[in-house]
């Protein structure tokens, strides 16, 4: 036993539910297999969650509100955030370990990139949160107005695959720090890491019920009976577009606010006066971190014809250096796709795409020879795409870059903007001018100007059009997972003149 840790590291065979503040296997008895896909090898079974587990799961929630936590300061709850954070720190690589074994993503990634920000995200909570902020008012009459935030009560929070614990920690912390009791459910084929999250959460104070998970599928399933339950006051979720939309009908019986972090076709844009090295270095980064599979991966290339031919080879240069393999391996830097038939989905768009009149494969396109088992598929670049393109128009959430040229700032604007997607962007130009004209046109909810990926985390995060609905990030979450009171007091003088 370390640090009274003692159901931690979890034996991922045995993958439970977790409710008030137990693990415990579903209701109905039910299990599924959990597959590692790199090599894809079932290594454990879950707990199958149903109504049920969720009603369980809702009343444990319910019950911690009832008690000490619902009653709890920001300042104590901004203790144990930071606690959290620093137990994190503390086990990196056993949780690591487990992300990469639960998502085929390289070790170094799990450690340097999820984890660590899953640390980040308490510690940041912790700080942001520690004082509550409360708008007051006097009236014409001296009246003093107070608008102050609440806890929801309880919240679901649903989470996708490609960055479980990351994502999860990034909805946890803002909904802890704002005194909220949290349900969720994690992606079926990741069940591993956050439900190694809870031994810590308990060891950092957090009273029993406070977090449950309930393991399982999502449509007509676990997932569906979280949003449709009147217990449950709100929503955040992230994952694919067309999911929000089962979810936004799903939930309106019940009135819930809505939190949608949905889907993305980002894109980085070069310009000819750009610092070509970096930006071709930086969109390869975009195209195939974690596999493609991030909603913010910038799966399309954008280049001025001028520029052309040598930002096209030096992206081709940079993609040849990424070495493909045992996602535990330390000199990995691309790991497996999540599953088999994720793999089959994303191949399914290259085959069909290189038929397409133009396409030309410039590199990539197969499973690579050299690693028959698992879900591991080359990075794939494709040139010669029509913006209508399924390649183009569609997420394919995968390791495959598309490549289009323009002559002019409208030309680069109207490819960029032509998806039904808003969620991000990279420009990349030396005159700040045109930068600022890009990033003021550019449909998106997040543009970087000569980077990618890097984010502050006080800033607005999320989608336009069909990339999501509100914000998360900083302040924006603190809001979402807050309801508001206004208490308006009279005052002696205003009292007597009545
Ligand atoms: P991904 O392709 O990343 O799995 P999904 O949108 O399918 O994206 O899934 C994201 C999360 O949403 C997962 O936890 C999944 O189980 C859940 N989910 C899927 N469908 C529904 C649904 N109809 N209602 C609630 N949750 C769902």
């Amino acid at each position: 036993m370390r640090n009274g840790l003692d159901q931690f590291p979890l034996l991922p065979q045995q993958l439970d539910h977790y409710i008030g503040g137990r693990f415990v296997p579903s209701q109905s008895g039910e299990r599924f297999a959990n597959v590692a896909p790199a090599p894809d090898q079932a290594f454990g079974d879950v707990a199958l969650g149903a109504a049920a587990d969720v009603d369980a799961a809702v009343a444990a929630a319910h019950e911690a509100m009832a008690g000490p936590w619902g009653r709890s300061t920001a300042a104590e709850r901004a203790r144990i955030l930071r606690k959290v954070g620093d137990l994190i720190v503390e086990h990196g690589e056993e949780l690591a370990r487990l992300e990469t074994t639960d998502t085929g993503k390289p070790m170094a990634e799990s450690l340097t990139g999820d984890i660590a920000r899953a640390a980040a995200n308490f510690r940041f909570y912790s700080e942001l949160s520690a004082h509550q902020s409360a708008a007051s008012y006097v009236g014409e009459d001296g009246t003093h107005h107070v608008s102050r935030r609440e806890p929801l009560g309880v919240v679901g929070l649903i989470t996708p695959w490609n960055l479980p614990l990351y994502l999860a920690t990034w909805k946890l912390a803002p909904a802890l720090a704002q005194g909220n009791a949290v349900v969720l459910k994690p992606a079926e084929l990741t069940p591993l890491s956050v439900l190694a999250l809870m031994p810590l959460l308990a060891a950092a104070g957090l009273p029993k019920g406070v977090v449950n998970i309930v393991q399982g599928l999502g449509a007509e399933s676990a997932g569906e009976a979280l949003v449709q339950h009147t217990g449950v006051s709100a929503i955040s979720f992230t994952g694919e577009t067309g999911t929000g939309e089962h979810i936004m009908r799903a939930a309106a019986p019940t009135l819930k606010k809505l939190s949608f972090e949905l889907g993305g076709k980002g894109a980085s844009v070069i310009f000819a006066d750009a610092d070509i090295e970096h930006a071709a270095f930086q969109a390869a980064r975009a195209a195939f971190r974690n596999q493609g599979q991030v909603c913010l991966a910038g799966s399309r290339l954008l280049v001025q014809r001028s520029v052309y031919a040598e930002a096209v080879a030096r992206v081709l240069d940079a993609t040849m250096k990424i070495k493909l393999g045992d996602p535990l391996a330390e000199q990995t830097t691309m790991g497996s796709l999540i599953s088999r038939e994720h793999r089959q989905k994303v191949m399914g768009y290259v085959d069909a795409g290189r038929r397409e009149p133009g396409v030309e494969v410039l590199c990539g396109g197969r499973v690579p020879p050299s690693l028959p088992i698992g879900a591991f598929y080359e990075p794939t670049i494709l040139s010669g795409v029509r913006q209508e393109s399924r390649l183009i128009q569609e997420e394919i959430f995968g390791p495959v870059l598309t490549v289009q040229a323009f002559d002019n700032e409208d030309e680069a604007l109207a490819l960029l903007n032509g998806t039904k997607f808003g969620l991000s962007c990279s420009i990349y130009t030396q005159d700040i001018d045109r930068a600022q004209r890009m990033a003021s046109r550019a449909r998106m909810g997040l543009v970087w100007i000569n980077t990618w990926f890097v984010r502050d985390l006080h800033t607005a995060f999320g989608g336009m059009k069909r990339s999501g609905l509100g914000r998360e990030g900083g302040q924006y979450s603190l809001d979402f997972f807050s309801d508001f009171k206004t208490i308006s007091t009279a005052v002696a003088a205003h009292k007597r003149s009545l």
